[in-house]
């Protein structure tokens, strides 16, 4: 079902009492201002480091609407892959969310559209729920060809799955031009993605699973941008870097929807 959701991404970022500083802050805040009482009712997930994981994940298993999850996996169940984490490992944590295809995986890690729909997969055999990036650089902005980069991401990456697997799975738009570099799409670009987006599942999984499809926005987005990007209809909330490493600037986020 859609559902309104503010996402923080760690990235490598927070030492081990950082994180379990950041997210009892975020616990605190939560607590105080229990989610389904916000405006937009919105879920919360700290996509945190491996190392943090299943810390977080204790720490917010008890607060309504707060969820851990991890920045990654690896396409394979287990086995001699040495520093890597499965799906299965991430769902005995305790966290229940992955990140798939995030820009920096896709650029620094060379992951393709192919390895994208194995660990989409293998992230849903182990009941975790894929937040699955897509988004264009800045060339292909400037070269029009946003729509098709997109499209193509999405196809090669979920377009596969079965209606019931793709209704367990979150879109984040995220253009790499804006994510970490302080320049954010604007309302009306992120309004015209989403609703490509959203045209793009109704064609493939038809107008109910596209309604009730979350896609949220990531690039830049911090405390005084998110509420003018979630007033857009079909932006369904926000996959935050930076501005989730401070439990303030998170909170007004997570206040963001009118
Ligand atoms: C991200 O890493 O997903 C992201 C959106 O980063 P930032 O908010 O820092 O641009």
């Amino acid at each position: 079902m859609r559902k309104k959701i503010v996402a923080g991404n760690w990235k490598m970022n927070l030492t081990l009492e950082e994180g379990k500083q950041l997210s009892s802050e975020i616990k605190d805040f939560v607590r105080q201002n229990p989610l389904q009482n916000l405006k937009g009712q919105p879920g919360v997930i700290l996509f945190t480091p491996f190392i943090h994981l299943a810390s977080v994940a204790a720490d917010v298993a008890e607060s309504e609407g707060l969820e851990a999850g991890a920045q990654n996996c690896h396409t394979e169940e287990k086995g001699a892959y040495t520093g890597e984490t499965s799906a299965m490992m991430i769902q005995s944590a305790g966290a229940g969310n992955v990140l798939i295809g995030h820009s920096e995986r896709r650029s620094y890690f060379g992951e393709t559209d192919e390895v994208l729909a194995k660990k989409t997969e293998i992230a849903l055999k182990n009941n975790l729920r894929p937040m699955f990036c897509c988004g264009e650089v800045l060339e292909e902005r400037n070269a029009e060809n946003h729509f098709q980069v997109v499209k193509k991401q999405l196809e090669k990456g979920l377009f596969w799955l079965s209606p019931v697997d793709f209704a367990k799975v979150v879109i984040a738009y995220e253009p790499v031009w804006a994510i970490g570099t302080g320049v954010t799409a604007s309302p009306g670009q992120a309004q015209e993605m989403h609703a490509y987006i959203r045209s793009i599942i109704a064609e493939k999984y038809g107008d109910i699973v596209a309604h009730n499809t979350s896609i949220l926005y990531g690039g830049s987005c911090n405390a005084q941008n998110a509420e003018e990007l979630f007033a857009k209809e079909d932006v369904d909330g926000g996959l935050i870097g930076g501005a989730s490493l401070k439990a303030a600037d998170f909170s007004t986020i997570i206040k963001s929807f009118s």
